[in-house]
């Protein structure tokens, strides 16, 4: 196999343009194409959007510019922040609530001295000229006294850090309904539906079985079109031969519904990392259910599918009753036990898996498919995209129009080899530690039952059975 985005063909003007999975890369992306106004484009979905198991579908996302080293996204994060406000403004004029809240990104870090990641991210937000953005504690106490509620995480331990006030969240649901709404308004087509709108296979060219003609659809329906692009997240990989270049990795979130007194102190929260290239745990502020969330960064578990060993997502959709992996439900309360310690006393009301296209080394996947003609992959999103919502598309856009750009370079079809799998600097583990999903013979891997999420349910088992 040889990468081939030399005998790429960008797609001309009048050109049927199919776009697979209407998340986060294929909504931005359909957009940026329709604003040029010389397509026809086609969004295909398995499911209503915003899909309920897709990644970008939540109650909320970090939007940060903290990169450490890892400039590029830094810099796509900043460009991103204008376009936040721009759809914030949109929303105002048809009174409907802001979709990006900048209330800060409050990074902690363990022990006395910053951790490399907010280290270097400092450094480089300053040398970009951005130092106004950040507002670092020089010690513990001022830590609690601007924060309050983080008192006991910082006599935990957790006692240096910084606020970058140009960060925040986003409703993750709402921008998906947001940027849906655009691609309609400019007359992107949509096919949805679980056998209709769910892409069976890439169709191919009789006479040339490489070259990409369209899709076939689950109701056996053949879709022609100029040029593919599939944008189907972590499904990606158990679709197309994806050269072991992305794995679907199923990551945690946990949320609580705190009493009246916790919620009025936790919305006031800027979302928060606490000691994130450590423990990988972070979560936001209450929303305006009250809800709590509390999510964890980490190599995560896989699901090989039996035919062919391809780690393939395994959701509610699929598998209504499927909560979290035990040993990750009891590191999530180890974690809170210390750092937000009011915790400990609430039932967790909500628990679910989602899933990441991880790629080999943590930057997307976004080019031509090396192995197939007029077909374009957009994957990889190793569990950081959400923030770009509004700007990716015009990234991606310039990738299907062939040009050569920093990020084209940067998320190009790669041939990564799977043993140099390196995480990014803010998961909770350096070192690849990946579990396979309720595992037969680990206890350890299974899915948490009801009673498991309420409040004390550990701390009350016998010492022996526990590891707190
Ligand atoms: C737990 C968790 C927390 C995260 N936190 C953050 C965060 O704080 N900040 C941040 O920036 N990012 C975060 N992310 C990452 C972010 O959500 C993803 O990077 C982003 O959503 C990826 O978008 P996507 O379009 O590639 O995939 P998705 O959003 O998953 O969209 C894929 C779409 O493809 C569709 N699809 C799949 N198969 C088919 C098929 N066969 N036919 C038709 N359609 C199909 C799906 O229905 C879905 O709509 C997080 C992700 C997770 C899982």
């Amino acid at each position: 196999m040889t990468v081939t985005a030399d005998r790429y063909t960008p797609p001309s003007p009048g050109s049927k343009i199919i776009v697979v999975g209407g998340g986060c890369f294929g909504l931005s992306t359909a957009y940026a194409l329709a604003l040029k106004k010389q397509y026809q484009i086609t969004v295909f979905d398995r499911q209503p959007i915003p899909s309920p198991d897709a990644a970008s579908t939540d109650i909320n996302k970090i939007v940060r510019m903290d990169y450490a080293n890892d400039t590029l996204y830094m810099h796509l994060a900043v460009e991103a922040f204008g376009l936040w406000d721009q759809w914030n403004k949109e929303r105002a004029k048809k009174n409907l609530e802001p979709v990006f809240h900048q209330n800060g990104v409050l990074l902690l870090s363990g022990k006395d001295k910053l951790s490399d990641f907010e280290r270097n991210s400092i450094r480089n937000i300053r040398e970009a000229g951005y130092g106004h953005f950040i507002e670092e504690y020089k010690c513990p106490e001022e830590i609690i006294e601007r924060f309050p509620a983080f008192e006991k995480a910082v006599k935990k331990g957790y006692n240096t850090g910084y606020l970058n006030k140009a960060g925040g969240w986003c409703n993750s649901s709402e921008a998906v309904k947001h940027i849906y709404n655009k691609c309609i308004e400019e007359g992107v087509q949509f096919v949805i539906g679980e056998q209709k709108g769910c892409l069976d296979k890439v169709h191919c060219d009789t006479k040339n079985p490489n070259t990409v003609v369209g899709i076939k659809t689950k109701d056996g329906q053949t879709h022609y079109g100029d040029l593919v692009l599939l944008t189907t997240g972590s499904w990606t990989a158990g679709l197309v031969d994806m050269h072991n270049q992305v794995v679907a990795t199923g990551q945690q979130v946990i949320h609580f519904q705190p009493p009246e007194n916790l919620r009025r102190l936790w919305e006031k929260l800027p979302v928060w990392l606490g000691d994130i290239s450590n423990t990988g745990f972070y979560g936001f502020p209450c929303n305006a259910d009250g809800k709590l969330k509390v999510g964890r960064h980490h190599s995560g578990y896989l699901h090989p599918r039996v035919e062919d060993q391809v780690s393939v997502p395994r959701t509610q959709v699929t598998n209504a009753t499927d909560t979290i992996p035990i040993s990750t439900l009891r590191e999530f309360r180890e974690f809170l036990d210390h750092f937000l310690p009011e915790t400990t006393n609430l039932d967790i009301t909500f628990a679910r898996m989602c899933w990441y296209s991880d790629s080999i080394d943590g930057d997307f996947v976004i080019g031509p498919h090396p192995q197939f003609k007029n077909m374009i992959v957009a994957c990889g999103d190793s569990g950081h995209a959400m923030k770009f919502i509004p700007v990716i598309g015009f990234k991606i856009r310039e990738i299907v129009e062939g040009r050569d750009t920093e990020y084209s370079h940067a998320w190009a079809w790669r041939n990564m080899d799977a043993k140099d799998t390196k995480l990014d600097g803010i998961r909770a583990d350096s070192l690849l530690q990946r579990v396979v999903l309720c595992e037969p013979n680990n206890d350890e891997a299974r899915m948490a039952t009801e009673g498991e999420f309420k409040a004390h349910y550990f701390s009350s088992l016998a010492p022996q059975k526990s590891k707190l």
